[in-house]
């Protein structure tokens, strides 16, 4: 069997091949794949908007196409249960388009909806998790589709039961509750009261509040589809009190969030602190609008893109004395 080019379904547009795919369009392909999966665990793709690939992937690859939304009524709020290959920002826009709120602050997050609970994706104080219900995967150890709840998950910053044990399970669908009707929403994250108040809004409903999260987005990050990237490329630090206050005394504009864990700071100061802000090497760049983002216009391969990542770590670390954690799966690297 010849190889399968993965260059188009990966967002950085590193060139990689696969030595064998399987496509999943259906659950029951996922159960008729088990056994092979138990002996042999594959790498999962969906948008590929969130993966370093290596320039030879020696595992199976499983590429998730399957494809639905349901509707069920549950006391005053709907259920919503969605194939895992559907495209995430699509579904933002039909539970917007069917009165359902909710996933408005979630807007134009790229890649596809069985990706989101694996990192509790996130954005302008609102995350996955408050919305989930349970999800539907394969445990690829035992061989069997098992229903995981919100506890099962453990849903923590950017993180979950799927971050914790990768490869272990591959996600068939998801359930999340939404609001019919509802009109609360959540607009204390400053970039998007600002663009609510530029918009004129003054009652925002969650149409409005998806429009304003766009506009924002639109405005400070590459299009994967003409510039390849993977969206953040590090993620926030969690800091102690101390070593943020000791950082304060250097740099006094140095923005902390209060966190369960401790101090979150955006990396991307940090970034633009160190001087990295424009760094640019063989073609790979720092996004100015966002360095927390790498471009890969000239598609240099999957190392190229690590090796450069780590002249950045190692920037913010001889700096901070912080070692920024990659974001993306790394596969096959
Ligand atoms: P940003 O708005 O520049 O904020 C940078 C950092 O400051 C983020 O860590 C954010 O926390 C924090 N922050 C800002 N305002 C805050 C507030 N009012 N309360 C608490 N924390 C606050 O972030 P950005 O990089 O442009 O990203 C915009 C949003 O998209 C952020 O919410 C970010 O987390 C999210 N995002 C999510 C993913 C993902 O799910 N994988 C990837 C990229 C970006 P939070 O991170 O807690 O929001």
């Amino acid at each position: 069997m010849s190889d399968t080019s993965l260059t188009a379904m990966n967002t950085l547009g590193v060139p990689s091949k696969a030595r064998r795919v399987h496509l999943i369009e259906k659950i029951d392909d996922l159960k008729r794949l088990a056994a092979r999966f138990r002996a042999n665990g594959p790498v999962v793709l969906g948008g590929g908007s969130n993966v370093v690939l290596a320039e030879t992937i020696e595992q199976p690859v499983c590429l998730i196409r399957n494809r639905g939304i349901g509707v069920t009524r549950n006391g005053s709020a709907v259920e919503v249960t969605v194939a895992a290959g559907e495209n995430w920002h699509n579904l933002v826009r039909w539970s917007l388009a069917n009165g359902l709120a909710g996933l408005e602050n979630l807007a134009l997050i790229p890649g596809c909806v069985g990706a989101a609970p694996v990192q509790n994706i996130g954005a302008y104080g609102v995350e996955l998790e408050g919305l989930f219900q349970r999800l539907l995967a394969l445990d690829v150890q035992a061989g069997e589709l098992l229903v995981l709840n919100r506890d099962d998950c453990k849903f923590a910053y950017r993180s979950s039961v799927f971050k914790l044990h990768p490869g272990r399970f591959i996600i068939a669908e998801v359930t999340l509750i939404l609001q019919p009707g509802g009109t609360e929403v959540n607009t204390t994250y400053p970039d998007v009261a600002v663009e609510l108040e530029r918009l004129g809004v003054v009652r925002p409903d969650p149409v409005r509040v998806a429009e304003a999260v766009i506009r924002v987005r639109r405005r400070k990050l590459p299009d994967p589809r003409w510039v390849p990237n993977v969206g953040s490329f590090f993620k926030n630090p969690i800091l102690s009190q101390e070593r943020f206050d000791s950082m304060k005394i250097e740099h006094r504009a140095l923005n902390g969030y209060s966190d369960p864990a401790g101090i979150k700071v955006a990396a991307a100061e940090l970034i633009d602190l160190c001087g990295c802000k424009e760094l640019r090497s063989g073609g790979l760049q720092v996004w100015p609008r966002q360095p927390l983002v790498l471009i890969n216009p000239e598609h240099q391969s999957g190392a190229e893109v690590l090796a450069f990542a780590e002249r950045i770590r190692v920037a913010v670390l001889q700096r901070f004395g912080v070692r920024l954690e990659i974001e993306p799966d790394i596969v096959g690297l």
